[in-house]
């Protein structure tokens, strides 16, 4: 996987790119951001692209020459990552590194150490490693990651060049998702948002049978009240509040999910472009979906207070349900 392939994080690449290009690549990077955002694979890409022998003026590594392929393989002689051994990166592990990052590479053109975790260096650890960033060795290359930079000795953290990882923009991240993994664009949006634009996360969401099992119940759902406007209706309304109700997952309230495909429809609906100005005023009979779908918004806000208010679960949703049905036809989902 070349540069160009980590998603999002432009800044990232159009900084270390230039300094590659031009020769200029600092001794010692810390890579900071959440877990998901591509640090490692930078990391490898960096390594890369120093160490390439096919990569001519650009910055892309080639990908196909025997260093690229080494490094990718893990077994680059000059590239070397340490993970932490338990909970914590202990100073044999430190040791061992710095034995290496003073010799001359084997094959390529820097040495490249990989530290994956820096806030889990242990003290002992972390001034080792800063006796050596005092006074790199010519060919050494340092990168190290971490989610947590407050618990990086600070004195490491002034050896090193800051690189930020931010999160991917949610529509970026919706058409990567839509591509890799083939989701439809509802899906696609949806874990690009419930992410926050973190694409190791959005796709251990795709991957969760959890999510998917409510992404089901939540569609089948819509389905069930869309079909309920006879004379049955308010007892349909009364099952799927109990379905809903009963579901129970980890860290995933039903609730949010809807909450978010409500929001999702509603901007779909506004994108659509008729130019309804929901909130301020009435929509007319012919525009009305816009409104219906805010109203809905508003039913399921005041449901997720009245659970953080401790109500009765089971009542919040009859209440909820029997007030969405109306609105269940706009849903797009
Ligand atoms: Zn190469």
């Amino acid at each position: 996987m070349a540069f160009g392939e980590v998603i999002g994080q432009e800044v990232v690449k159009e900084a270390l790119g230039r300094a590659v290009t031009v020769g200029r690549v600092c001794h010692a990077y810390l890579f900071v951001g959440p877990r998901g955002l591509g640090k490692s694979s930078v990391a490898r890409n960096l390594a890369k692209a120093v160490n390439c022998r096919e990569r001519g003026d650009g910055w892309e590594p080639c990908d196909v020459c025997p260093s690229c392929r080494q490094v990718d393989a893990g077994n680059h002689p000059d590239v070397r990552w340490v993970e932490p051994d338990g909970a914590s990166i202990k100073i044999g592990q430190v040791r061992n590194l710095l034995r290496d990052a003073a010799l001359k590479p084997f094959a390529g053109a820097r040495r490249v150490f990989v530290i994956s975790g820096a806030d889990k260096l242990t003290a002992e650890a972390a001034n080792s490693l800063l006796k050596v960033l005092e006074e790199p060795p010519t060919f050494a290359l340092f990168v190290l990651t971490t989610a947590f930079p407050d618990a990086v000795l600070p004195t490491l953290v002034s050896r090193c060049q800051w690189v930020a990882f931010r999160p991917v923009g949610q529509e970026v991240l919706a058409a990567h998702l839509e591509r890799e993994l083939g989701l439809d664009p509802a899906g696609a949006r949806l874990f690009a948002t419930l992410s926050r634009g973190n694409p190791g996360l959005a796709r251990e969401m795709a991957g969760s049978a959890a999510l998917a099992q409510a992404v089901g119940l939540v569609r089948e759902a819509m389905e069930r009240l869309r079909a309920s406007d006879g004379p049955g209706g308010a007892l349909v309304a009364f099952e799927v509040a109990q379905d809903l109700e009963a579901f129970k997952v980890d860290g995933l309230e039903i609730l949010d999910l809807l909450a978010w495909i409500y929001r999702d429809s509603l901007v779909q609906a506004l994108e659509a472009g008729d130019g309804v100005r929901v909130g301020i005023v009435e929509a007319p009979e012919s525009r009305q979906h816009p409104a219906r779908l805010l109203a809905g918004l508003r039913h399921i806000e005041e449901a997720r207070r009245r659970l953080r208010a401790h109500a009765n679960r089971r009542l919040v949703f009859d209440v909820l349900i029997h007030k969405l049905r109306t609105a269940a036809d706009e849903v797009i989902f």
